[in-house]
């Protein structure tokens, strides 16, 4: 599976999204239901700011001694009987994975929904060695059909309407011409899915939490493909990003409570399965993935990136995700917190994304572990101008905004003559290649006073009886 959009700018890519306008407001509106759901699940909780907190405080503890806590893991687990091994990039961990297949002749995969095996491109590297991989999440498996990544963590095909789905089950699974309804297109890809079930011989899945405490794991489905994935074959291979340890099983119920709810708005995601070492007779594979995690940690402004839980709240509230779509971020992980990390990973490529933002603040307010998510965002503007990787345009503007901001007289005399002169120009040099905002939309109409004026004469007519005036200090 590639990125179709990789290697663009998040403007360029989001102008595909937008152009179909349809599609950007059922797009908008479905993620805006989800993120109302949240809403509503949060408020029924009044330990709910409580239970941010100490989420918070987990990760930020877990993080000052991450070392610690993966080797306390490791050795619980390897006691329970797991193998672990450990991948410092994408392509040792690919590796780890191919070799563990071909140590048991497998050529068949069933795969739950992993967003760091995504972010490793394991599925066409495995597919390069000869391996069939089956992505067994519904979304997941509708987008894999598709040959396209997901645009979503946690809904991946939510980019995608049934009309269109019910046209690829027909094309590859024989379904009735013109089908769009839910179960009877849900039921056809229960019955293919559950061949490729009964045929793997390797169930591979993510982590949402692995317990240092205890060596054991947790991954959270809705359709319970995981639990399936890895019950009929005897091997099974769990990936998992470094960042998702915490400490003590006490901890998890914290983080259980917040993910479906933050997510979806339920309650608790459907299934969550603990596992505690191999099944009687199989294998457990547990490998810890670094690829530029332990770079995040050592950066004291992003550090508390690594909170995420991927519960994609940050994405359902996100303006700037709703309509742009989650394929304009060219990344594993779109959205806010995505516009974090990728920049970590590489700067050059991902630089902007950190612009595909408002700093309207909700993905901060949403985030059920506290990420400061636009703080961080505005910390990466400064930075990336910092490496000179803000294009020429934005930093002449920039540059001379700041200026004028400045100077409180310059900025006086540049209204004044923005009100005269504007309204009279020509559109042609106001709506041109210079000035990006004007793309989209129409200037606002020139006020006749400034608001500085406004503001004085208000002043005067109301003047403050001095016996009302705020005591000075
Ligand atoms: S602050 Fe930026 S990234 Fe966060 S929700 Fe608002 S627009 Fe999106």
């Amino acid at each position: 599976m590639t990125s179709a959009t990789a290697h663009r700018d998040h403007p360029e890519t989001a102008a595909e999204f937008v152009a179909n306008d349809a599609r950007a407001h059922w797009h908008d509106q479905s993620l805006w239901f989800v993120r109302a759901r949240r809403d509503k699940a949060s408020q029924t909780l009044p330990e709910w700011e409580e239970l941010r907190e100490r989420a918070s405080k987990v990760k930020l503890h877990t993080m000052s001694r991450m070392a610690d806590y993966l080797e306390q893991f490791e050795r619980n687990a390897i006691a329970l009987g797991a193998q672990v091994h450990w991948a410092r990039t994408p392509a040792e961990h690919n590796e780890i994975v191919l070799g563990i297949i071909q140590k048991h002749n497998a050529t068949r995969v069933v795969k739950s929904k992993s967003m760091l095996t995504e972010e490793c491109h394991l599925n066409p590297f495995l597919e390069r060695n000869g391996v069939v991989v089956t992505d067994t999440d519904l979304g997941e498996w509708i987008v894999q059909l598709r040959n396209e990544p997901p645009s979503h963590i946690v809904m991946p095909a939510i980019h995608i309407k049934k009309e269109e789905i019910g046209e690829l089950f027909h094309d590859l699974l024989g379904t009735e011409k013109g089908a769009t309804d839910p179960p009877y297109l849900v039921n056809a890809a229960r019955q293919k899915l559950r061949e490729q079930f009964l045929n793997a011989e390797i169930g591979l899945t993510g982590v949402n939490f692995a317990i240092a405490e205890t060596g054991g794991f947790v991954v959270c489905t809705n359709e319970g493909n995981a639990d399936l994935g890895v019950s009929l074959p005897k091997v099974h291979i769990a990936c998992m990003g470094i960042e998702k340890i915490i400490p003590k099983a006490a901890d998890l119920g914290y983080f259980l409570r917040l993910l479906g709810r933050s997510a979806t708005g339920q309650p608790i995601t459907t299934y969550s399965s603990h596992f505690h070492g191999p099944r009687p007779g199989g294998e457990l594979h547990i490998i810890l993935v670094d690829n530029g995690r332990s770079n995040i940690l050592a950066s004291p402004e992003f550090r508390r990136s690594l909170n995420c839980i991927r519960c994609g709240a940050c994405m359902n509230t996100c303006p700037v995700y709703r309509r742009s779509g989650g394929h304009s971020y060219s990344t594993t992980v779109p959205g806010p917190i995505g516009s974090i990390l990728a920049p970590t990973r590489d700067a050059q490529e991902h630089a902007s994304l950190p612009f595909a933002c408002s700093l309207c603040g909700s993905c901060t307010d949403v985030c059920p572990v506290k990420i400061d998510l636009h703080n961080q965002l505005l910390t990466w503007r400064r930075e990336l101008a910092l490496k000179f990787l803000v294009p020429f345009d934005k930093r002449l503007g920039m540059s001379l905004a700041a200026a004028v901001f400045a100077r409180p007289w310059l900025y006086r005399v540049g209204g004044a003559i923005a009100r005269r002169v504007f309204p009279w120009l020509p559109r042609m040099l106001v709506y041109n290649r210079w000035n990006p905002w004007g793309r989209q939309r129409e200037l606002p109409e020139m006020p006749a006073q400034s608001f500085r004026a406004l503001y004085a004469r208000r002043k005067r007519n109301h003047k403050v009886p001095s016996d009302q005036k705020p005591a000075s200090r």
